[in-house]
């Protein structure tokens, strides 16, 4: 298979690239440079690799777990190759560091598709019920999980890579086939996608890649021809998404934005949890679904605390100041750095004060802002209550557990939180309090990385879950199969007499309390 001879990387629709006449642009965030272009799709394209897909699912449902892993086994090794090239790619079309491509995208990867090639049957296999009805007894009940059909799966920018990726190998190890529409603002990765499944030999239309902006994700959202919709990204884009398919009753799964909160108990070591909070804040320059954005410090070692905050913070090397080695990266545009600016503004005129940064340099790109703490914060102030997705970290003095976890359940959202204390298992008890789909215990964001552990949020955060068996359940039709000896039963038509003393019999028996209730029931159903 080749390529277009177009510069602009073509889509990938049934096994075959192919171009269109519309075309994105791809740019480095930390120097504005163009890095390359891709053909981008609308309707007609979504409808086409659909339809490829829907061509290629009754194969490759049929094709069984052994070549489905053999399959994944391709793609690891294809992507295990070309980890360099496809990390250096992420850091220059994201502008992460290559370390974080590295570890957050090219090894979570790698390690979804490990999963999924060992454990995915297993967790897939059919379970037989124990029944409860005595009725059926000597029937037999299996439940058995169905590959759904053509999963669409709508991807965000920030993990451009392990998000869809871990989503596409869930989808084939369950049987699916898959149309990935990847983010406009990381084109080139969605196109690395779709060259990886070239390279990796998957057969035509099991996985189709069409790039686009919001309105291509809006018709695969609509299609009648996907059976779910996997979308990671914003809450509002969410809404739009669950109502595209609330229209068609089509399932999916999302998942969406959060505004962090971290709890630091009075037994915290304030050094320890400072950096660790400041890891959770920073990493990817705030723009994690779950970074921590609001800390609620006992005042006990509130002073300690902050100022260990405020070292950590200085100490970071922005991608601005060093040629070679960066610890915090570009924000992926101008409406992201407008973001955090006006938070900071808004903070900053209701009273709060800036701790650290809060300069965006004029003369430098425009995406260069300092990574910013403030404090003197309040609940009421935009930092406090919508997702930033940027370098700012809010901290807050608390009286007790008890307030920081009001002020942590106090929003809409509910994604991720932390509890950073000497005693764990006071920490997991705190954690029973919090209205989120996962809270951490002295660590951040680093549980993204086992594809074991489920990933969501709770309230309007999201809706399912992906990863581990969860994820795999959620891309799978429940079926049921029942089997029982031929024969007649007594329930069936017509109802006799005898039939009718049967029930009363086996309700007495069943549900009548005590062995003399159940025999006066028995009694008296025998001399009806
Ligand atoms: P976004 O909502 O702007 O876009 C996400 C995707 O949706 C893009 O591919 C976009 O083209 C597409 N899209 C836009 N409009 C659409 C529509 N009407 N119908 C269907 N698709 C449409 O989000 P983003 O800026 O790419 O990502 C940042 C957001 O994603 C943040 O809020 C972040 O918290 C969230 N996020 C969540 C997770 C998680 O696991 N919960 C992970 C990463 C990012």
């Amino acid at each position: 298979m080749t390529q277009t001879m177009t510069s602009a990387k073509p889509l990938l629709i049934g096994g075959e690239w192919r171009a269109t006449e519309h075309t994105l642009t791809s740019h480095n965030p930390a120097t504005g440079e163009i890095i390359g272009s891709v053909c981008t799709g609308g309707a007609a394209e979504i409808d086409a690799a659909v339809q490829a897909a829907r061509a290629a699912f009754p194969g490759w449902r049929a094709a069984g777990e052994t070549e489905r892993k053999h399959a994944l086994r391709r793609l690891h090794r294809a992507l295990t190759e070309q980890r360099d090239e496809i990390a250096s790619l992420i850091s220059r079309e994201n502008g992460k560091p290559v370390m974080e491509a590295l570890s957050a995208d090219v090894l979570v990867s790698l390690d979804s598709l490990a999963y999924y090639i060992k454990h995915g049957a297993r967790e897939l296999a059919p379970e037989r019920l124990k029944l409860q009805q005595r009725m059926l007894i000597g029937h037999r009940v299996d439940v058995v999980y169905e590959p759904a059909g053509v999963i669409g799966i709508i991807a965000p920018w920030n993990v451009p890579l392990a998000i869809p990726l871990s989503q596409i190998a869930a989808a084939l190890i369950v049987g699916n086939t898959v149309v990935l529409k990847p983010s406009e603002l990381t084109p080139l990765v969605g196109h690395a996608i779709a060259q990886l499944c070239v390279t990796a030999n998957l057969p035509p239309g099991v996985v189709n890649v069409v790039a686009g902006a919001g309105v291509t994700g809006a018709a695969l959202a609509a299609h009648p021809g996907t059976q779910r919709i996997v979308f990671t990204g914003s809450v509002a884009t969410g809404k739009k998404v669950a109502v595209a398919c609330a229209q068609r009753l089509c399932p999916c799964v999302l998942e969406l934005g959060g505004v962090g909160a971290a709890i630091v108990r009075a037994d915290a070591d304030p050094r320890v949890a400072a950096r660790g909070v400041v890891w959770s804040r920073f990493v990817n320059n705030g723009q994690v679904c779950v970074a921590t954005q609001r800390v609620y410090v006992n005042q006990a070692i509130a002073q300690p605390f902050i100022e260990a905050i405020a070292q950590e913070t200085r100490k970071l090397r922005r991608h601005t100041e060093q040629a070679r080695g960066y610890d915090v990266g570009p924000l992926i545009n101008q409406a992201a750095t407008e973001r955090v600016k006006s938070q900071i503004a808004d903070a900053v005129t209701h009273g709060a004060t800036v701790l650290v940064g809060g300069n965006c340099q004029d003369g430098q790109p425009a995406t260069s802002i300092e990574p910013t703490v403030l404090t003197n914060v309040s609940p009421t102030m935009a930092v406090m209550r919508d997702e930033t997705f940027g370098p700012l970290l809010a901290v807050m003095p608390v009286a007790d557990d008890a307030e920081a976890i009001d002020h942590a359940n106090g929003l809409t959202l509910g994604l991720a939180m932390s509890v950073w204390t000497r005693d764990v298992d006071a920490g997991a008890a705190l954690a029973r309090q919090l209205e989120s789909g996962m809270v951490w215990i002295n660590d951040g964001p680093v549980y993204y990385s086992d594809p074991t552990i489920p990933w969501g949020g709770v309230k309007e955060s999201g809706l399912g879950r992906t990863h581990g068996r969860w994820g795999l359940h959620a891309l799978a039709d429940v079926k049921v199969i029942a089997r029982s000896r031929s024969g007649p039963r007594v329930w069936w038509f017509p109802y006799t007499p005898i039939a009718k003393r049967l029930l009363d019999t086996m309700i007495a028996l069943m549900h009548e309390s005590g062995p003399q209730a159940k025999l006066r029931g028995i009694f008296r159903a025998l001399l009806r």
